[in-house]
């Protein structure tokens, strides 16, 4: 939603301490020119309620209210946790070796962020597929049984398992194993497989807990390479994407040479740079300019095609047409693949 002339949706996202005079003021003044209906309705259609009670409560805006709505997810969230926790529990009993929580959650726990700020209705987890058998009889002993949701029919097997417990929440919940680096892709994944291979095994142990998760460098790569190819930089569900990377760099300190060092390893094109401008543009995490220096100058088509800087406002429409391009201009570039880029642009329209 265009509020003033801008996207109001970045601002509902944002860790409230990183929110400076200007941008509290302007988030105060879109409160008061609504009502709390309308404020609710437009959060809970962006699936970002949690996030912008959070701000809302920081800003004493009716923060009775708001409380109890954050207090839904804290509560939720907190049943999540402990079972994920019972899950690492059992495949440590159970000998499994490379099952880590990854995406969303994980960034959440890891980054020591608020619990309550998470809405999405499903878990990822990663692991080798050579384990497949043991951690199918390890989700079994907590209630978890093999699904396949009507949505994702175009996923396969062999890139990802779903398991469904409809009681443990009230929406039932998704824990999905995903045994690639990214579902949903047209990329050549073989030497994202190879690093993400290496970089469970040394895990980070969440505290007091077995939650076992990539190490922060390496979750905010996979994390990053996860936005822009698994979602097209922007599709649903958004913005919100981006809350994982920015938690991240808020709580870390990030090895950005690494992370610049295996975009050009893993012939990644330009897409981990991508998000983390974007990542910038619209959170305004502190990510050092050199880390996507390659898209400064360059790449001006697809940095508009995805964002309006002055609206904030991201590019939404998904249809294959719009897909086809997305991919083509973030890969590595030869002539050829140029001037097909160029052919498909001229299909699709910027945001
Ligand atoms: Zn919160």
């Amino acid at each position: 939603m265009i509020y003033r002339g801008k996207n109001i949706l970045p601002f509902l996202l944002r860790w409230p301490e990183s929110l400076n005079n200007n941008e509290i003021d302007f988030i105060k003044q879109f409160y008061n020119d609504y009502s709390i209906p309308f404020i609710k309705e437009l959060v809970l259609k962006e699936n970002i309620v949690p996030f912008a009670s959070h701000i809302f409560i920081f800003l004493k805006c009716d923060e009775s209210y708001w409380k109890k709505e954050h207090d839904l997810f804290l509560k939720r969230n907190t049943i999540i946790k402990s079972t994920l926790d019972s899950i690492f529990n059992k495949s440590n009993s159970a000998g499994i070796k490379s099952l880590t929580l990854t995406e969303n959650f994980a960034s959440l726990l890891l980054s020591k962020s608020c619990l309550g700020c998470f809405s999405s209705g499903d878990v990822d987890l990663s692991a080798d597929i050579s384990e497949k058998d043991k951690i199918i009889l390890c989700m079994k002993s907590v209630r978890f049984f093999v699904d396949k949701r009507k949505k994702s029919s175009s996923i396969t097997e062999k890139q990802c398992t779903m398991f469904y417990n409809d009681s443990i929440i009230d929406s039932g919940l998704w824990i999905n194993v995903v045994w690639v680096s990214v579902t949903r892709s047209f990329l050549d994944q073989k030497k994202f497989n190879t690093r993400l291979y290496s970089s469970r095994l040394n895990p980070t142990i969440i505290d007091n807990t077995d939650i076992r998760v990539l190490s922060p460098t390496s979750l905010l790569y996979f994390c990053a390479l996860h936005i822009a190819a698994g979602h097209y930089y922007t599709l649903s569900p958004g913005i919100r994407l981006y809350v994982d990377i920015d938690r991240l760099v808020l709580n870390f300190k990030i090895n950005w040479d690494q992370i610049i060092k295996w975009e050009k390893e893993d012939n990644s094109g330009i897409r981990i740079s991508m998000v983390l401008f974007l990542c910038k543009n619209l959170l305004k995490t502190k990510i050092p300019n050199k880390v996507f220096k390659k898209i400064l100058d360059d790449s001006a088509e697809l940095k508009s095609y995805l964002y309006n800087p002055k609206s904030m406002m991201i590019q939404k429409n998904g249809g294959r047409i719009n897909r086809l391009y997305v991919e083509l201009a973030s890969k590595s570039r030869n002539l050829v693949t140029f001037l097909i880029e160029r052919f498909v642009k001229s299909f699709v329209s910027s945001v």
